[in-house]
């Protein structure tokens, strides 16, 4: 098996399943004009969170590491009208490309893009009440992703569904000796969520066009 073989079963199914989208599309295509990293979620993850949302019956959601907004519209679709999801970036290039797409997408009302480095930003949403979160989604440095899922946690109510982003990184999860402060990043949250009592968690492998990766998803029972 290799990634030919894995991008051609995405487009089998995306080309099935997941049609083409203007709003998502025109999202990517500005994020590319603009220059920002080819990193988004690919399409078929995207439409995961979606359902995930929608099986939350989600009406916050908070994000952690927005890029150009690509995962954001999709989260953000699953929201009824008055839901509102925040999500915070460190780059505000980044958080520009994303604040226009998700106005071109229809979704400013709903989503507040926060600039800064999320560490700070997280403290102030707590501080200004702004949770529970009904559903996290934690997508930056994966150094810090420890200390992310401790704010989610925070942010959360009994049944608040937590999913994290490329935790296994090519299998580098499991490498003897790889001391890449990421890969490091992803062992200390698995460690955290598993040390958690509040919490209990299971990671995913996926393999696909964006090659051999997964998620880590923690539901918190006692928040
Ligand atoms: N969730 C996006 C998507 O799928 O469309 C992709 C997010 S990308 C993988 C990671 C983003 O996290 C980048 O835009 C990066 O600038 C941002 N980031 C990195 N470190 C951060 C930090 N400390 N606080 C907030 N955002 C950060």
């Amino acid at each position: 098996m290799n990634r030919e073989i894995w991008t051609a079963v995405d487009d089998y199914f995306d080309g099935a399943l997941v049609p083409p989208d203007a709003a998502l599309d025109a999202a990517l295509a500005a994020s590319e004009e603009a220059g920002l990293p080819r990193i988004a979620v690919p399409p078929n993850q995207g439409k995961v969170l979606w359902f995930l949302a929608r099986l939350q019956g989600a009406r916050r959601i908070l994000e952690v590491g927005t890029l150009g907004g690509y995962s954001t519209i999709w989260l953000a679709r699953a929201l009824p009208e008055d839901g509102r999801l925040i999500t915070l970036e460190a780059d505000s290039g980044h958080a520009a490309v994303a604040r226009g797409n998700i106005e071109h997408a229809g979704l400013a009302k709903v989503v507040d893009v926060r600039l800064g480095p999320a560490l700070e930003t997280l403290p102030e949403i707590a501080a200004e009440g702004l949770g529970p979160f009904d559903m996290v989604f934690i997508d930056a440095d994966k150094s810090a992703g420890a200390d992310y899922f401790a704010w989610a946690v925070e942010l959360s109510r009994p049944g608040t569904l937590i999913v994290v982003d490329n935790v296994v990184r090519r299998g580098e999860v499991v490498a003897p000796g790889n001391d890449d402060p990421d890969v490091l990043g992803v062992r200390r949250l698995a460690d955290a969520v598993a040390a958690d009592p509040r919490a209990t968690g299971v990671a995913l492998q996926t393999v696909g066009r964006k090659g051999h990766d997964g998620f880590l998803m923690a539901l918190v029972e006692d928040a």
